[in-house]
């Protein structure tokens, strides 16, 4: 299938990938994505199955070839696999990937109805393999849950790739055991840089670890090569000789990577952003709910692709630094 008119932006990049929140709730409360009493959103504002089922037909028939899945968490959202079963018949039609990133919380209740649903990969987001550290980190105590979940995924058939944030004196020390574990499952591993993305409690100069100290650190322990694999995504990668597996390397903030940028995210609330890093925004749940919805979607997309800015402008490296950004990750899906 040809796409009726595929997104390009003022800066000549394709846009065929999006990242799409159906839901700004979770489970957990990681420290460095959301404090303890985070205030979530009404559900009238939040959008409906059917609306996000439109919006994704929408972006589907305009280009896009991929869709991520998150949130907030998104297997906590009751009609999510519906919708991953409703996406899941445009897999083969339009759409050549369909995905989606969790906790894994609930990932074993779930695992075999994502496959059957065409679902191929998950990521997985695992800071540490001490409970006690899951615990503090997480500030619940689910470590358990996640590890089956991630046993539940392969025994389902799904590829599973973890994605770490690197925290000073955290989890830091434990990188490279968190390593040799994923590679040792036959998971691949990717180490992300914490970003400013709202308030949490604390400053986040004293969580922030940048990857160049931490691939220092691993060098030290293992050979690591450079890997050319691309994903379309920020990630760069490197095989690591004594685990036979794949590592991963998403700097935003010691690295910039978006001149190849293909992908926009839409929250919960049908906000798109054309910039994880940026405030350009364009309401589809307004186009959604008004009296066309499919061609003042199509509209608000041609928007979006006029005001996607260059690069983002975080900034991280110097004590007290406000977040770039007022909203959490949770809100804009990671
Ligand atoms: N709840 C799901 C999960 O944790 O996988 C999906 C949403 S979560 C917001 C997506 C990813 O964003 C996770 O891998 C999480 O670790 C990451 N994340 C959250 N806040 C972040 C921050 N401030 N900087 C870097 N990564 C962050
Ligand atoms: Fe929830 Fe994911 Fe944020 Fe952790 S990182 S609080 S699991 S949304």
């Amino acid at each position: 299938m040809t796409a009726s008119r595929p997104l390009v932006d003022q800066f000549n990049r394709r846009i065929t990938y999006l990242r799409l929140s159906v839901t700004d709730r979770c489970d957990l409360r990681c420290t460095y994505c959301m404090p303890e009493r985070q205030t979530f959103l009404p559900r009238k504002e939040v959008l409906s199955l059917e609306e996000l089922h439109r919006m994704a037909l929408g972006f589907i028939d305009r280009g896009v070839t991929k869709i991520r899945l998150t949130g907030g968490e998104p297997l906590v959202r009751r009609d999510m696999i519906e919708l991953v079963r409703a996406l899941g018949r445009k897999l083969g039609n339009g759409l050549e990937e369909l995905t989606l990133t969790t906790n894994a919380t609930q990932l074993a209740q779930h695992a075999d109805d994502l496959y059957v649903a065409g679902v191929r990969r998950v990521n997985i987001s695992l800071d540490t393999l001490d409970r006690d550290q899951f615990a503090r980190l997480a500030r619940r105590d689910s470590l358990p849950q996640v590890l089956e979940g991630i046993a539940a995924a392969q025994s389902a058939g799904l590829a599973v790739k973890l994605n770490t944030v690197a925290l000073k004196d955290v989890n830091q020390h434990e990188i490279p055991a968190l390593v040799e574990w994923a590679h040792g499952q036959g998971m691949d591993l990717t180490l992300i840089e914490v970003m400013p993305l709202g308030e949490v409690e604390g400053d986040r100069f004293d969580q922030y670890l940048p990857l160049s100290e931490v691939r220092r650190e691993l060098e030290q322990r293992f050979t690591l090569s450079a890997n050319p694999h691309r994903s379309g995504g920020p990630a760069r990668y490197v095989d690591v000789a004594e685990t036979g597996g794949r590592l991963g390397f998403i700097t935003p903030l010691t690295g910039n990577f978006c001149d190849g940028c293909n992908r926009v995210r839409v929250t919960a609330t049908g906000q798109l952003f054309a910039c994880l890093g940026g405030m350009e925004q364009v309401d589809l749940r307004a186009a959604l709910r008004g009296p066309d919805p499919d061609a003042a979607l199509s509209q608000a997309l041609d928007l979006a692709m006029r005001i996607k800015p260059a690069r983002h402008n975080f900034e991280i490296d110097r004590p007290g630094a406000a977040p770039a950004l007022a909203r959490h990750m949770s809100a804009t899906g990671g």
